[in-house]
């Protein structure tokens, strides 16, 4: 009886192998016939894995409606189809139904609601960490890439705590103290004595606590320091359409280069500022443009992902501006007829992109300020 009973449960079990083994071969081919067109359908291995690094990407006033522009334009070649995991994020802020930067860049960095116009604090006032500097205090590395200036709104979320978002004295010295390894973006001028109130001089700070200063990008490509700040210009970049420099691309490569060497990980913030200044303007083709150029930076954090694979990637928005509807185009020849309805931000929601460990846990309808805490616990930290 004994011997009986044993001898099903082999079978069983040889059965069972057997279907398995099949199921994971067909698993295996999804997996190769993704690879093969370019998209991740699943990240099986990735799952309850750490993730040792995080990147953070923020594409300041892309909604749904401008990734879908982006994946038409780039005829369905688009980097935002190789994320295995996605979701929205509600965007209010602690104030207002409709977010500003501010307190858009302070939730998603933070994990805290904050007023419009508020940067790294509370409604009170309390001042309160972001991702970045707690992975500073961790002893990894830290640092961000923008395409506006380096005290812009949301930049600044990540290193600053003042209670409006113009404070751009107070906030260059938040900066100058905050001890980040890469900080790439414009915004020069704030730092010059003769336009500022204070007697402070924060660009002798950076120097003095050993940073390589830099003014252009052959200069941040020649550079080899591990503590790097680069400022492309002394305000704000121009549309990258008419000939910018690829800043936003080669300045998340060399924060990659910089950051990835430290064993204990990294965290790394990258803003696609102007995406939201197009969309301000309703300007179709500058927003394309901007959206072009974030395809392209997003095609090197997830091949340095994929490559790594201990890197959570998570992609969002602070706020959709422009209230962008897209009625009619031509998806073969990648046009989209776009129409705004507002020269301001809207209130809908936002969508999430996430790629390896921990990555699952971003899908569904989240909270802005959910995302953070999502980052920590991919990470194994709190
Ligand atoms: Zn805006």
């Amino acid at each position: 009886m004994k011997k009986t009973f044993i001898a099903l449960t082999l079978s069983a079990l040889f059965i069972f192998s057997a279907n398995a083994q099949k199921s994971l071969q067909a698993g295996s081919e999804k997996i190769k016939q993704s690879e093969a067109s370019g998209t991740w359908l699943d990240t099986p291995a990735k799952v309850g894995k750490k993730a040792k690094n995080v990147i953070v990407i923020i594409g300041d006033g892309m909604g749904t409606a401008q990734v879908y522009a982006s994946v038409v334009a780039q005829k369905g070649a688009s980097n935002f189809l190789r994320f295995p995991f996605s979701g929205f994020s509600r965007t209010y802020s602690h104030n207002k139904y409709t977010t500003d930067s501010g307190a858009g860049g302070t939730a998603i960095v933070t994990g805290c609601k904050t007023d419009n116009r508020h940067i790294g604090v509370l409604a009170d006032n309390t001042p309160v960490q972001s991702i970045l500097s707690k992975a500073k205090s961790w002893g990894m590395s830290a640092g961000f890439v923008v395409t506006s200036s380096v005290l812009d709104a949301t930049p600044a979320s990540t290193y600053a705590h003042v209670p409006d978002r113009k404070m751009y004295d107070s906030i260059s010295l938040h900066m100058s103290q905050c001890g980040f390894d890469v900080m790439i973006g414009g915004g020069l001028s704030n730092f010059r004595l003769e336009n500022r109130k204070d007697q402070y001089n924060p660009l002798d700070t950076l120097v003095k606590r050993g940073y390589d200063v830099t003014y252009s990008l052959e200069d941040m490509k020649r550079s080899s320091s591990n503590k790097l700040v680069t400022f492309f210009c002394e305000n704000y970049y121009g549309p990258v359409a008419p000939g910018r420099d690829p800043v936003l691309t080669e300045g998340t490569k060399k924060a990659l280069d910089i950051l990835s060497k430290n064993p204990k990980g990294f965290a790394l913030m990258i803003e696609g500022s102007q995406i939201d200044w197009a969309c301000h303007n309703n300007d179709a083709p500058y927003m394309e443009a901007e959206l072009a150029d974030f395809e392209k930076m997003l095609k090197i954090v997830l091949d340095f992902a994929e490559r790594d694979g201990n890197t959570l990637v998570v992609v969002t928005a602070d706020h959709e501006t422009g209230g962008l509807v897209l009625l009619n185009g031509s998806i073969e020849k990648g046009k989209n007829e776009c129409k705004y309805t507002t020269d301001g931000h809207s209130g809908v929601m936002v969508p999430v992109f996430a790629y390896g460990p921990g990555a699952e846990t971003f899908s569904g309808i989240q909270n802005n300020i959910d995302l953070m805490p999502k980052m920590l616990k991919a990470m194994g930290k709190q």
